[in-house]
């Protein structure tokens, strides 16, 4: 039987119109039964920029990041030679980005939801050009657009949403039908789904890997594509050091780590549902589509100690003290609940007898209503500007000299806080944010080089 294959497209492989053509020769090749697209490179930061503009009530701004949008598009439209009506459906998205963007002005407010139907103009606009890039390159197949709304269920949490899976595989039954004995490929929008009350919602950043897998769960999948800019995982981000080498195979466990501890490869939650359906994903580069790439699997046959070294930027260290932590019990749970109301995800922790620290990411900084409430447990203390600097393997926990190792690569570097012991595929450092790449290098030379 055929492979059913899910493939996700990145912003740089949607870029321009010889981007999407790379892209599209990429799908007829691999056989693709439902392509999934990302934003053209850059479109969200835009739409990020011009909701924040509005709401500033720089209506100038505002006019000039809409033209700089309406010419990115219509250009990669004229050179794909799109046809009058999809022209018409792009002209239309841009002109409600510009009525949402009045909205916004005139109110000189942006609501999380406003703020979400801005963001999905990126992957609505890119999804209807890939759609014709598509039908040029693959004549014989039969190649639609749908909106990922009416199949991606999530709750209303606007810019996180969580997905609502069982939702979304009764949709995509419905809706799809049997991708498997058709002769069409569907293409649609990473990154936006919809809230039980039909407003369009986000997954965060970087969220159309995980539409991907989550589309991939809900089509019970045999394989999920994510094709970018580089050619897989490698082990470590190679725009930070040369010394980067390719994975070819890693585990689920392995990578689902890299990826939660800052490796941009992946955004952090996408392996999840794969997992669950233990489906194999696929990391490759749409620029150079003939190189191996890593596959992502439950089990492969090497186990390293030292896998590979991710940095995690923009974090902030919350320290919680308190006597009343002495000689009590569910001191701990009260804290994380507070951290499961708001939402909040927290990296690294260590406790002492009467405190605990904690990493989050700054953003998470100005959640007042998550101060509040933990200054209601003991006294705050933030502290900003480090970088987490994580080691991934296997067996960590149970080597015998890892410490000195690593300490020795980096015994000149003031560490803040560690975290070893807690997983046995992971040892974390936090640094100051202007050492973090200088720690990576010094890693990677002393444990992935060596
Ligand atoms: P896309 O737009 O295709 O989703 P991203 O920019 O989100 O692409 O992710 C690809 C980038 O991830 C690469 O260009 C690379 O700089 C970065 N990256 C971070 N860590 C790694 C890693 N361990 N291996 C490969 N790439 C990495
Ligand atoms: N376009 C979205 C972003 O830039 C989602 C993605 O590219 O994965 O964050
Ligand atoms: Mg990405």
């Amino acid at each position: 039987m055929e492979k059913l294959i899910v493939s996700k497209f990145g912003g740089t492989s949607m870029g321009d119109a010889a981007a999407m053509r790379r892209s599209a020769d990429i799908c007829k090749k691999q056989n693709s039964r439902m392509v999934v697209v990302s934003a053209t490179s850059g479109t969200t930061n835009k739409l990020i920029e011009l909701s924040k503009t509005a709401e500033q009530g720089d209506w100038g701004g505002c006019e000039k990041l809409i033209y700089d949008l309406r010419e990115r598009h219509f250009t990669i439209g004229k050179e794909l030679e799109i046809p009058e009506y999809t022209r018409t459906k792009i002209a239309d998205l841009l002109s409600e980005t510009e009525t949402l963007a009045r909205g916004i002005h005139l109110m000189r407010e942006c609501s999380p939801r406003a703020f979400d139907r801005m963001q999905s103009f990126g992957e609505r606009l890119s999804s209807l050009l890939f759609t014709e890039a598509l039908t040029q390159a693959w004549p014989t197949r039969t190649v639609k657009n749908f909106d990922v709304r009416t199949v991606l269920a999530t709750d209303a949490i606007y810019g996180k949403a969580t997905p609502l899976t069982e939702k979304t595989a009764e949709n995509a039954n419905r809706l799809l039908g049997n991708l498997r004995a058709e002769n069409t490929c569907y293409v649609t929008q990473g990154f936006i789904g919809m809230d039980p009350q039909g407003h369009t919602t986000t997954l965060g950043r970087g969220g159309s890997d995980y539409s991907a897998s989550l589309l991939g769960e809900a089509v019970a999948a045999d394989v999920v594509e994510i094709w970018t800019d580089v050619d897989g995982i490698a082990t470590t981000d190679p725009r930070l050091h040369k010394g980067a080498r390719a994975i070819r195979d890693i585990t689920f466990t392995e990578a689902a780590e890299m990826a939660v501890f800052g490796a941009k490869i992946l955004h952090p939650t996408t392996l999840t549902p794969a997992m669950r359906r233990d489906i194999p994903v696929f990391v490759g580069s749409s620029f150079e589509p003939e190189k191996a790439g890593t596959w992502i699997r439950r089990e492969v046959k090497d186990a390293p100690v030292f896998r590979a070294v991710a940095l995690k930027k923009e974090q902030a260290l919350v320290t919680l003290s308190t006597p009343k932590m002495l000689n009590t019990h569910g001191f701990l749970s009260r804290v994380f609940g507070v951290f499961e109301q708001h939402r909040v995800s927290v990296d690294a922790i260590t406790t002492s007898e009467i405190s605990i620290a904690m990493t989050v990411d700054r953003p998470m900084l100005t959640h007042e209503a998550l101060f509040k409430d933990l200054r209601e447990l003991g006294e705050v203390t933030i502290e900003e500007g480090f970088s987490l600097v994580s080691l991934i393997g296997n067996s960590m926990n149970h080597k015998p000299g890892l410490a000195v190792k690593i300490f020795g690569a980096i015994e000149d570097i003031n560490v803040r806080m560690i975290c070893l012991g807690a997983s046995k595929h992971n040892f974390c450092v936090l640094v100051n944010e202007v050492q973090g790449p200088e720690v990576v290098a010094r890693l990677h030379q002393a444990l992935i080089e060596a």
